[in-house]
């Protein structure tokens, strides 16, 4: 029997609600969305997947019990890891995105005109594999011109490139599993030397409310790499705690990180982003005081 004609089940929903629990990521809370549908679940190679269609948030990936991608909310996510980056370099041409296999961030890439290739890396293909189907509009950049897809550990890929990209972004899971080595210095290293000139950065960079004491580890890991180090972040209700933020480095000490250097009229913003824009760019970096103190 397939998977499409039998009932599927998962061990994180229960009563048809899904639940995101984590004793150690986000003890003593648990974001939950009521499910409509499991559309599939599989354990792929390095994670447990499960996609299930929501009543009020569209289709959803969870991998490792941790929500990636809902439909209604990801462009904020993705719209702002790959703007706060693409636009605080001069001209980038290639790009490369580490993780990010649901393709929502090789979408924003490919939006810049200037970029004339957009390169992705993501360790699992069960993710990019099954974004195709059940996430068509993160998906739809897969069949883009200037996409080129490889699949492997990023920090292993970035060890074959020196002083290429002008821009890499890496949307990775959390630092619990196949992404923990992104979250530390020697890949930040990696990710400096694979730079061009005045490449920029940008990382998944955890929570305000929850991570702290990763963020400013993190934080205090890219001091020692890059010249210019800033966090910024946005909101998004089905993230823990409904916020995420974001590690943005450049190797040009002189670029102010937190004023887009380009930028569109505002009718071409309206009608390219539903979410970033050059106000939004610059208030991303304003973070309430608890934060700021512990971060400086
Ligand atoms: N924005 C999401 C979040 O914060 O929850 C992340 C979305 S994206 C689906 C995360 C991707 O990172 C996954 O597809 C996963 O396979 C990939 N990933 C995890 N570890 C990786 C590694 N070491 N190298 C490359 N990709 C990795």
């Amino acid at each position: 029997m397939s998977q499409n004609q039998k009932e599927l089940t998962h061990p994180l929903i229960k009563d048809g609600w899904f639940a995101e629990i984590s004793d150690t990521m986000w003890p003593g809370q648990a974001m939950s969305l009521k499910v409509e549908k499991v559309l599939h679940v599989e354990q792929s190679k390095y994670q447990d997947v499960l996609i299930f269609k929501s009543t009020d948030y569209g289709n959803v990936l969870v991998l490792d019990g941790a929500i990636q991608v809902t439909e209604r909310d990801e462009f904020s996510y993705q719209e702002m890891i790959a703007h706060l980056a693409l636009n605080s370099h001069p001209n980038p041409k290639k790009v490369l995105v580490i993780g990010g296999g649901d393709g929502g961030v090789l979408r924003e890439v490919v939006k810049h005109e200037c970029v004339e290739e957009a390169v992705l890396c993501d360790i699992d293909e069960a993710v990019p594999r099954l974004s195709k189907i059940y996430l068509p509009e993160c998906a739809k950049s897969y069949s883009h011109e200037k996409v080129k897809v490889h699949i492997g550990d990023g920090f292993k890929f970035l060890n074959d490139y020196k002083n290429t990209f002008d821009v890499i972004i890496t949307d990775s899971s959390d630092p619990e599993g196949p992404a923990e080595a992104l979250f530390q210095k020697p890949y930040f290293k990696l990710l400096h030397d694979a730079l061009t000139d005045k490449g920029v950065i940008t990382t998944q960079g955890e929570c305000v409310w929850l991570h702290l004491p990763v963020i400013k580890k993190v934080k205090d890991a890219c001091k020692e790499i890059f010249p210019n180090v800033e966090y910024a972040y946005t909101t998004i209700p089905t993230y823990p705690s409904g916020q995420i933020g974001f590690m943005v480095c450049s190797k040009d000490p002189k670029v102010d990180l937190k004023k887009p250097l380009r930028s569109l009229p505002t009718e071409k913003e309206l009608e390219l982003y539903k979410y970033y824009s050059k106000e939004i760019h610059e208030a991303s970096y304003v973070l309430p005081n608890f934060a700021k103190t512990a971060l400086q």
